[in-house]
């Protein structure tokens, strides 16, 4: 059993031959269908001539194959590891999230609704075309799927998206505010700047536009009072677009509560967009001079204007409530108490 692509349909054709013979169980990409059926070729499957090269039969056939190729097989089995991690992880929240990713230049696979990502298994997964209609798979797809699609449509570079809804990022989304820049070379290197998309109703065709509109330049964007969507090179690469970012988020939000205000200079952002550059990266901030790149300071940013509770108070673990510890008094009564009680069941 073999894939048949674009390219392969592409060079038969040349050879002016009307009749294509593919095994038994070969998968032809949409692509190739399309050439062969733009130079009249028919295809035999095993033996047996199809009806007719661009009827619906051999569409649904093919659709059918390629949904059952290995390669699709392979790439089911992989979202589904990637459901169980971000449910792991707590990224997602009852049936939360969704993941897919592309098979050919307009066959993707996709999760169902409806469904715990961490519990997803490989033949509950869909099949969808480049217009979000569903082609294979009796689960019905998400229904958040025509924003991946627009992630895809923007991006030629996007191979999967991952959608979820994990808290520290999340509690960003909720004030519709970026993550500040420039605290964390990991965040800087694989991620950039989180921009946040306008919320609008899950699902919605303004909210695929929203974040369409950045998914060029940004591969993790923060959907505002909703989650965090990621793009990336393969299905592990898009979540890990989304552990870097929620990481992020709860380390600066954690960091809110402590005295101090560093950040990464210009110079050695410059120096790190430049690592992401020869990695083949997408950023919005190439090109900029290091005195831009730190014009905004990231605590002032956090806490300046949005009024963080108490951004640089001190923080000293003897005065914190919680942890107060008890004066030499309270041991002492304490140790008293403990001595008498084990004194009175010795003397029983
Ligand atoms: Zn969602």
């Amino acid at each position: 059993m073999k894939v048949i692509s674009q390219t392969d349909a592409e060079v038969f054709v040349k050879t002016g031959a009307k009749e294509f013979n593919a095994e038994k169980g070969d998968v032809l990409t949409p692509g190739a269908r399309d050439v062969l059926r733009e130079f009249g070729v028919r295809v035999n499957y095993g033996g047996a001539v199809s009806p007719s090269a661009g009827g619906n039969v051999v569409n649904a056939a093919a659709d059918s194959q390629l949904f059952n190729s290995p390669l699709a097989e392979k790439l089911k089995k992989e979202i589904c590891d990637i459901g169980r991690r971000i449910w792991m992880r707590e990224y997602c929240d009852g049936n939360g999230g969704n993941i897919s990713t592309r098979l050919t230049p307009n066959r993707f696979l996709c999760t169902p609704t409806g469904v715990s990502k961490g519990f997803l298994t490989p033949e509950m997964l869909c099949m969808v075309d480049e217009r979000g209609k569903q082609v294979a798979g009796t689960w019905k797809r998400t229904s958040e799927f025509m924003t991946h699609l627009a992630i895809y449509n923007a991006t030629p570079d996007a191979v999967s998206v991952c959608h979820a809804h994990p808290c520290h990022a999340g509690a960003f989304a909720i004030k519709q505010l970026q993550p500040p820049p420039r605290l964390i070379p990991e965040l800087e290197v694989f991620v950039g700047e989180v921009p946040v998309a306008q919320y609008d109703t899950p699902g919605s065709a303004a909210t695929a536009e929203a974040v369409g509109k950045l998914a060029p330049q940004h591969q993790s964007i923060i959907m505002g009072l909703h989650g965090v969507i990621c793009w990336g090179k393969s299905v592990e690469d898009a979540y890990f677009k989304m552990e870097i970012t929620d990481a992020y988020c709860r380390t600066v939000i954690l960091a809110q509560a402590l005295p101090g205000q560093a950040a990464i200079s210009g110079e050695k952002m410059s120096e790190l967009l430049a690592l992401k550059k020869g990695m083949g990266l997408p950023d919005s901030r190439y090109g900029l001079k290091p005195a831009e790149l730190c014009e905004t300071d990231p605590w002032e940013e956090m806490c300046g204007s949005h009024g963080c509770s108490s951004p640089v108070t001190p923080w000293n673990p003897m005065t914190v409530d919680a942890g107060k510890p008890a004066t030499d008094a309270e041991t002492e009564a304490l140790v008293q108490k403990l001595t008498d009680e084990i004194i009175a069941k010795l003397n029983k």
